[in-house]
């Protein structure tokens, strides 16, 4: 799998003191300061937070609100590049104890590509973490930030180690995607615990806990299909541990940390190297003439990376985390984020404009739907403004995948709507969620 490092060293990086769900970070620097590559540049202010450093050597230029991916404008610190690529001193740590490895996460600025800082997953207030997981099943290995495979394979498990260690959870996995040939042969056969490791493929009713038996072992790798979408935290959870997530908690609550490879290989960069997460391996989509992946610094406009990625064609739209449940972009200014995932870029021809037309009930949204949603009905209520009936028929279970929009030969533009009625559900209902967990009867049931 071929991937590169962005050559083109931005001009200026626009560095958001806010990369995650939780508080702004404080500044640290100011206009005019120099600072180096790895420096720390907000500073956390609460445990519900994660540090930023800076990706470039350079003055900072200014400390405002700047355009970011997600929509909005968020405090930044826009610094401007010198010549010079030095570095701080990286300080690899030795032996770290499970509480240094909470203080590496949130100093390192390590952060879960949906928002929430690592540490705040592995260690969550008030909550006891019994099995942490590794969901590898949205990525391949990523020949940007390892040698091989093999590599990938040992660094990853080797990072769930410290995963497991900082959560005082039993057990730990990698669950990996079916059909990526390559991750699971590059697991097959690595030693855990003084065996010879086998991945497991998540069959039938067979759950994370039937390998944990079956292999004697309390770190086994498993495989499954692909599951995409926005909100899959529960899903997948359920799926893989067969424990099932109430609505409106999240796996923490049933004891489940799930951390992605990006976080743990950010942590294991941390440990092992003593480097601060500042850069980050992004997919490329459209018709782009460079690698799918690309290794690039936390900061950089997504402009330069367009530049360096000759796109033939007239660029219509430019799609931040994937076309199905991603954000259009208004402007080629904002900066990759920790939370940046892939850049999908279509041509003016390729922008659907599609009017929608009248539901004509197929029913192919229903087969579609991976949670067994009614999507259809969902649809029609969302947009009548139904949003109690929509409740009641458990909108908050979607996904978000997509799926029904993709698959509707009418073009109706069912995500979007079920999205309306589920913001103004929560907007509406401050205690919907508390509610309807309690209607819906689907609370922890542990067991795996
Ligand atoms: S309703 Fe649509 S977006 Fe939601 S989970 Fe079902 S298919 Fe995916
Ligand atoms: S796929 Fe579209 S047309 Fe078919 S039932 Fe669903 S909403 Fe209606």
């Amino acid at each position: 799998m071929e991937s590169k490092r962005l050559k083109k060293i931005p001009e200026q990086v626009v560095i958001p003191l806010k990369q995650h769900r939780g508080t702004v970070c404080k500044p640290l620097v100011k206009k005019g300061d120099q600072v180096l590559i790895g420096q720390k540049i907000g500073e956390s202010v609460s445990y519900n937070s994660s540090d930023v450093h800076s990706s470039i050597c350079g003055e900072v230029v200014a400390i405002e609100d700047a355009p970011n991916p997600d929509g909005n404008k968020v405090l930044s610190v826009i610094i401007k590049t010198t010549d010079s690529q030095e570095t701080v001193a990286f300080v690899p740590k030795k032996n770290p104890s499970s509480e240094d490895l909470l203080a590496i996460m949130q100093d390192a600025g390590i952060v879960e590509h949906y928002g929430a800082p690592t540490h705040t997953v592995i260690r969550p207030e008030g909550k006891k973490i019994d099995l942490v997981l590794i969901n590898a099943t949205a990525s391949e290995w990523i020949g940007g930030k390892y040698a091989t495979p093999k590599e990938y394979a040992t660094q990853m498990l080797d990072a769930l180690k410290l995963l497991i260690k900082a959560s005082g959870a039993a057990k730990g996995a990698v669950v990996l995607r079916k059909d990526d040939k390559e991750s699971i042969e590059a697991f097959e056969g690595v030693q855990v615990n003084g065996k010879a490791l086998k991945v497991a493929p998540l069959l039938g009713t067979r759950r994370l806990g039937h390998y944990f038996k079956d292999q004697g072992s309390n770190i086994i790798v498993a495989s499954q299909e692909r599951i995409y979408g926005k909100n899959i935290l529960s899903f997948f959870t359920h799926n893989v541990t067969g424990r099932k997530v109430p609505v409106g908690c999240n796996p923490t609550d049933v004891g489940v940390a799930v951390c992605g490879v990006k976080s743990a290989k950010a942590l294991y960069d941390a440990v092992h190297e003593g480097k601060p997460y500042y850069e980050t391996v992004i997919t490329l989509e459209g018709d782009v003439d460079c690698p799918k992946f690309m290794l690039v610094r936390i900061g950089t406009p997504f402009k330069d990376i367009i530049e360096e990625c000759n796109f033939n064609g007239e660029i219509g739209k430019i799609i931040a985390n994937g076309v199905i449940t991603g954000v259009a972009q208004y402007t080629d200014e904002v900066p990759v984020t920790k939370g940046t995932t892939r850049i999908t870029l279509l041509t003016k021809e390729q922008v659907l404009r599609d009017e929608s037309l009248a539901c004509i009930h197929c029913a192919r949204c229903v087969d579609a739907c991976p949670v067994s949603l009614l999507p259809t009905r969902l649809a029609v209520m969302a947009n009548q403004g139904r949003f109690d009936e929509c409740r009641q028929m458990h909108i908050h279970f979607c996904i978000e995948c997509g799926r029904c929009s993709f698959a509707c030969p009418s073009k109706i533009h069912i995500l979007q709507l079920i999205r309306y009625a589920k913001s103004a559900i929560d907007n509406a209902y401050e205690d919907a969620v508390q509610k309807e967990s309690s209607n819906l009867k689907v609370g922890c049931c542990g067991g795996e």
